[in-house]
């Protein structure tokens, strides 16, 4: 099998051989006869080798309604950064080298201006996620003394990141303080001693606790950490840098403004609201951020040049604020108007019609979109949708509709809702509609 050694390397195709071969053996050892064909075991080792070399990593059609989705890979790099990312990739930089010196550079100078620009803070750094920033923070700041926070702010995202567990990973105490609805000023006052190190406030970026509730404002807390002169910390999540109510979008708290209330650290995530890498930014006061960029963690936590490239290319965009809905595709797609939506899917009706045949049907109906990521839990956008319901009305043929469009080449991704298999079209961009429709007719009903 000389062009399958040349494909995928001589060890590959004889591993699979060897495979092959002993399955034969160990059936004939069971007193079967199988069929021993030359061709048979030829073709087995090839479909073997090539599964295992497909791609698992690929890239998919989010019609989840979900823009900002964690597990399909959250915001999507603007032009410009993947532009940067190729560049770093395919070539010597500077990364760590200062042109006008010639000396040795700081990596961070590519972003700590911008980041500082955007937030009004005194100095910036960067590392892999904001779970990182989190845990490097806290374990900076507070090692084997205490943390206060409130009990309504205990929380868990996505399963594996939850405050009170990065706490204990940091080397930190959790002083809990309040209850699950109301912390008062005084809880936090009261809840302090000689060895508390910080306070926390965590923002309840996934869900909302309404009704009868009560916290001390950002402004108070700063207020009272200073007062015990030690420092206050929130972790914000999402991150936003804009205000969104001059886009007719709901009210989401910036970065600037944590600042502004006197937050002398503010933790959140390159992949969410700012629409950049996967990244943890920390910004704040400059000695605390020089403590936290000298903890020997920083150096496991820390960016690699793609990232940061795509980091500093995203950054500048909010230099153009102007041009933002049009350059950075989380907000293009966030803001997407409901009858541009629309159109797209009434255009898009017939085509589904006629690929799926008379055993569905399939409308355009209004739905809500979500920011995802924990960014605005609670709002949604106004879309619109296909909507895709198995005439005989069984659940299985549903779910095995929802597979078949999974099993796509570029796998289309829906949710399954009130007995039909929806598509919000907010994610789907122009010049994605060509791509989508062609392959309709490779679906496997
Ligand atoms: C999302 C989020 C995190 C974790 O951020 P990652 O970038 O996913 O590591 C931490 N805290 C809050 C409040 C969040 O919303």
């Amino acid at each position: 099998m000389p062009r399958e050694i040349e494909l995928w390397g001589h060890a590959q195709v004889a591993q699979a051989v060897r495979k092959r071969l002993s399955q034969l053996r160990q059936e004939i050892s069971l007193g079967d006869s199988p069929p021993i064909d030359l061709e048979e075991i030829k073709q087995s080792v090839v479909e073997e080798v090539a599964s295992a070399h497909d791609a698992t990593l690929v890239s998919v059609f989010n019609l989840t309604g979900i823009v900002l989705h964690s597990n399909l890979g959250r915001a999507q790099l603007c032009e410009s950064a993947i532009q940067a990312v190729k560049d770093v990739a395919s070539n010597a930089s500077n990364l760590e080298f200062d042109l006008a010196s010639g000396k040795r550079g700081d990596r961070e100078a590519h972003v700590e201006a911008m980041i500082c620009e955007q937030t009004g803070a005194e100095a910036a750094t960067a590392v892999n996620n904001n779970a990182a920033a989190v845990l490097l923070a806290l374990n900076t700041l507070a090692m084997d003394r205490k943390v206060t926070v409130s009990r309504g702010e205990l929380v868990e995202i996505g399963g594996s990141f939850r405050i009170p567990d990065i706490m204990s990973r940091a080397g930190c105490s959790l002083t809990e303080v309040g209850t699950t609805n109301r912390t008062h000023l005084k809880d936090y006052a009261e809840g302090v001693d000689t060895d508390t190190a910080l306070l926390m406030k965590v923002h309840t970026s996934n869900y909302r606790i309404e009704g009868y509730t009560t916290n001390p404002t950002e402004s108070e807390l700063a207020k009272l950490a200073s007062g015990l002169g030690i420092p206050f910390m929130i972790d914000l999540g999402s991150g936003n840098l804009l205000d969104f109510t001059a886009m007719n979008l709901p009210k989401e708290p910036t970065v600037a403004d944590a600042i502004g209330h006197g937050a002398d650290l503010v933790t959140f995530s390159g992949d969410k609201l700012l629409g950049g890498p996967q990244a943890g930014l920390i910004a704040g006061r400059a000695d605390l951020i020089a403590q936290i960029k000298s903890n020997p963690l920083k150096r496991a936590l820390r960016l690699d040049k793609m990232t940061l490239a795509a980091l500093a290319e995203t950054l500048k965009l909010y230099n153009h604020p102007e041009k933002l809905r049009e350059n950075l595709p989380t907000l293009r797609l966030i803001t997407r108007p409901k009858a541009v939506i629309e159109k797209l899917a009434t255009s898009l009706l017939p085509e589904f019609a006629s690929a799926l045949g008379p055993q569905y049907a399939i409308s355009v109906e209004d739905t809500l979109s979500q920011i995802g990521s924990g960014s605005l839990p609670v709002e949604t956008l106004p879309s619109s949708a296909l909507r895709i319901e198995v005439v005989s009305g069984a659940d299985s043929d549903l779910r095995a509709l929802g597979t078949a469009f999974r099993q796509l080449p570029q796998p289309v991704i829906g949710r399954i809702h009130q007995s039909a298999l929806w598509f919000d079209l907010r994610c789907l961009e122009e010049d994605q509609k060509a791509p989508l429709v062609q392959q309709l007719g490779e679906l496997n009903l």
